[in-house]
């Protein structure tokens, strides 16, 4: 069974991230989507309103599940018996980020990070940006998934 963990904070949800996953599911049998949860980071979103975002967007998808982690990235992948990190490049910066990232969980454990490269309409979409958008009162309806435009405009 080929199990993937798409890690990362999803502070929220955005268009960019649903583009990988939607395009992930054709390689994997199950994908889990794993909310980062670290102590010293501040979100703008609950660990609770994060995951809900992304279990109204897949409800109806039986290959993707939504859970969280506050462990070793592998570590989690290994209680999940995933042999697979998913990750999505943008650009320049992401790849250089992503590539010590890998290379280093490659050495700690054997598990191949695929990285799937942004589509061309969504290489600019960014959480922080959304984050922004959404502190100055801003539109990000056509940015992020329905789930989380309709928590932002309340
Ligand atoms: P992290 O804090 O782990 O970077 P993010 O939620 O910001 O968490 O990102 C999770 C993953 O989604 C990362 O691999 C990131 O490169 C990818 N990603 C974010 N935005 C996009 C986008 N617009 N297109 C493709 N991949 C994206």
């Amino acid at each position: 069974m080929r199990k993937a963990v798409f890690p990362g904070s999803f502070d929220p949800l955005t268009l960019g991230h649903v583009d990988i996953i939607n395009r992930a599911i054709p390689l994997f049998d199950e994908i889990i989507i794993a909310v980062g949860v670290n102590a010293t980071k501040k979100y703008m979103f609950s660990l609770h309103e994060r995951m809900g975002f992304i279990n109204k967007t897949f409800e109806n998808v039986a290959k993707v599940k939504v859970d969280k982690y506050s462990t070793l990235t592998v570590d989690y992948c290994k209680t999940q018996e995933a042999d697979f990190i998913l990750r999505g490049l943008r650009n320049p910066a992401d790849f250089e980020f992503e590539k010590a990232i890998a290379q280093t969980n490659r050495k700690l454990s054997n598990i191949e990070t695929v990285f799937l490269l942004t589509s061309a309409e969504n290489s600019f979409i960014s959480s922080s940006i959304i984050r922004d958008i959404i502190r100055n009162n801003g539109d990000v309806s056509i940015l992020v998934p329905e789930s989380v435009s309709f928590k932002s405009k309340k």
